[in-house]
C-alpha cells in the first residue's frame, strides 16, 4: 500500500521547496504533498536580515503563496498544519488523530532557534525570528519604535545589527564571547567587523557577559546583563543560535546525533526517510547554509525518483550580510591543526588559515578583501571529497 502512497516532504523552508523543484525537473508525475507549519510562503530566509537594508517588507520578501508553490509543483501544500508523529514501521505520519500514508518521506524540517536563559516577566515578549511570519510580527512590533536590544553578536545577530541600523534603529547588543562572530572568524576580522559596527552603525556591545532577565517597564523593556548592568530598549531580539529539529525524527526512533543523521544519499537510520537541509547531519556534516542544502536538494531529487545519487560537497564559504564590513568565511576545519597568516588594512582583512603541511584549510575576508574570495575558493579542499 504505501507504494502507491505520495512521496511527503515536511517543511517548506528553502530545502522543501528546492527538492520539489528539482524533483519535477525529473518526475512530473509521483504525488507530492507537502505539510508546514507556517503559512508555506516561499520566500529566501537569508533575506530577513536585510528588510530594512533592501527596503523590504515581510510581504515584499515572499515570492509565492502556497497555492501558486502548489500549482508550480504540481503538489499538494498543506498549510499550518503540525506533523506530530511518525510511524517509520507503518510508514505514516500522524497530525493529532490522524494519520497519512507515505511511500518515501523526507524531513525537511529546518533548525530551531535556542532559547536564550532569562528571569523576568517579559520572557515572552523576547522576539528571535525564525521565518517570515515571525519577521512580520516582528517588524509590525517594532514600528514608530527607536531602540532594539539584540542577545547575541553571532552571524544573526550582527545581521540584525546592521540591518536595524540601517533602518534607523539604535542598537545595543550583549556577547558572551570578547567580540563579534567569535566562533567564526580569528580575532583580527572579528575586531574590523566590531569596530565597523561600532563606528559608523554606532552599535554599542557589551562583551564578555549574558543578558539575565527582561523585565516590562511602562516604555519599554529593561535587561539586567550577568554583570549588573540595566539597559533599556523597546524590544529585544534574541540571535543566540540555531539547533537542528530533531524532534519529529526522535518519534520515527530515528539515529540523532546533533542533528538527524543521515548519509551521502540523504537517507536516515530508515530507509524510506530523508533528511534535507538544517535539519540533517549528513556524513557527520551539520551546515545550517543554504548551498549545502541546494546540492543535497538535487541529489537527493535523483535519488527518490530512482537513481540513488551521493552528495559530495566543495569549499562553500558564507558571506555575513554586515555591509558596513562585508565578511566571507570559509572556517577551519576544528580537528585540523595550522596557523592563521593574517594581513590588515583598518576594516580590511585577509586571515588565512594553513595547515602543518602548507595547504589553505580556512579563510576570513573583510572589508575590500572580500573581492578575494573565488581565487581563494579555489585553494581549499573540498567539505565532502
Ligand atoms: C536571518 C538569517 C539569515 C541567514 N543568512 C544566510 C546567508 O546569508 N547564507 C546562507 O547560506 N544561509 C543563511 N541563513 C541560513 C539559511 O537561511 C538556512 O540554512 C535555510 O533557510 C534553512 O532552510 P530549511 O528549509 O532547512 O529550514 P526552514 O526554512 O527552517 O524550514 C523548515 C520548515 O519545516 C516546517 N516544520 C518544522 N517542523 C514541522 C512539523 N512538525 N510539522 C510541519 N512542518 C514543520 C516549518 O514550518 C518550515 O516550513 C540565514 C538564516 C537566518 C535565520
Amino acid at each position: 500500500m504505501p507504494d502507491q502512497a505520495p512521496i511527503i516532504i515536511i517543511g517548506t523552508g528553502l530545502a522543501g521547496y528546492n527538492l520539489g523543484k528539482e524533483f519535477r525537473k525529473i518526475d512530473r508525475e509521483t504525488p507530492l504533498v507537502y505539510i508546514t507549519a507556517d503559512d508555506g510562503r516561499s520566500y529566501s530566509k537569508p533575506m530577513l536580515s536585510t528588510g530594512f537594508t533592501k527596503e523590504k517588507s515581510a510581504d515584499d520578501l515572499a515570492m509565492a503563496d502556497a497555492d501558486t508553490m502548489a500549482q508550480q509543483l504540481k503538489a499538494s501544500v498543506r498549510t499550518m498544519t503540525q506533523v506530530t508523529a511518525i510511524d517509520a514501521v507503518k510508514q505514516e505520519i500522524a497530525i493529532g488523530n490522524e494519520n497519512i500514508a507515505y511511500s518515501k518521506l523526507v524531513l525537511a524540517v529546518g533548525a530551531k532557534c535556542i532559547e536564550a536563559s532569562l528571569q523576568g516577566n517579559a520572557v515572552e515578549d523576547v522576539y528571535s525570528i525564525n521565518d517570515l511570519m515571525e519577521y512580520a510580527r516582528f517588524r509590525q512590533a517594532i514600528e514608530e519604535k527607536k531602540k532594539i536590544f539584540i542577545i547575541g553578536a553571532g552571524l544573526i545577530g550582527c545581521e540584525y545589527a546592521n540591518d536595524l541600523s540601517n533602518g534607523g534603529y539604535d542598537v545595543e547588543s550583549v556577547e558572551p564571547l570578547s567580540t563579534v562572530l567569535a566562533t567564526l572568524l580569528p580575532e583580527a576580522a572579528s575586531h574590523a567587523v566590531q569596530s565597523a559596527l561600532e563606528t559608523e552603525k554606532n552599535v554599542k556591545f557589551h562583551f564578555n557577559t549574558v543578558a539575565k532577565a527582561v523585565n516590562k517597564r511602562d516604555d519599554g523593556y529593561e535587561i539586567t546583563l550577568a554583570d549588573g548592568q540595566k539597559k533599556q530598549a523597546d524590544a529585544v531580539l534574541s540571535a543566540i543560535g540555531v539547533r537542528a529539529n530533531t524532534a519529529l525524527a526522535e518519534t520515527a526512533g530515528l539515529t540523532l546525533n546533533r542533528g538527524i543523521v543521515a548519509n551521502r544519499q540523504l537517507q536516515t537510520s530508515d530507509p524510506n526517510i530523508y533528511a534535507l537541509g538544517d535539519c540533517a547531519e549528513v556524513d557527520g556534516q551539520l551546515l545550517y547554509y543554504v548551498m549545502p542544502l541546494m546540492t543535497c536538494a538535487r541529489t537527493l531529487a535523483k535519488t527518490l525518483s530512482g537513481t540513488p545519487t551521493p552528495v559530495a560537497y566543495g569549499p562553500m564559504p558564507v558571506a555575513v550580510k554586515v555591509p558596513v564590513c562585508p565578511v566571507q568565511v570559509s572556517p577551519a576545519p576544528r580537528d585540523v591543526e595550522g596557523n592563521w597568516e593574517i594581513e590588515q588594512d583598518g576594516h580590511s582583512v585577509k586571515a588565512l588559515f594553513r595547515d602543518k603541511s602548507g595547504q589553505l584549510r580556512g579563510f576570513a575576508l573583510t572589508g575590500e578583501r572580500v573581492s578575494e574570495k573565488m581565487a581563494l575558493q579555489k585553494e581549499l579542499p573540498p567539505i565532502l571529497a
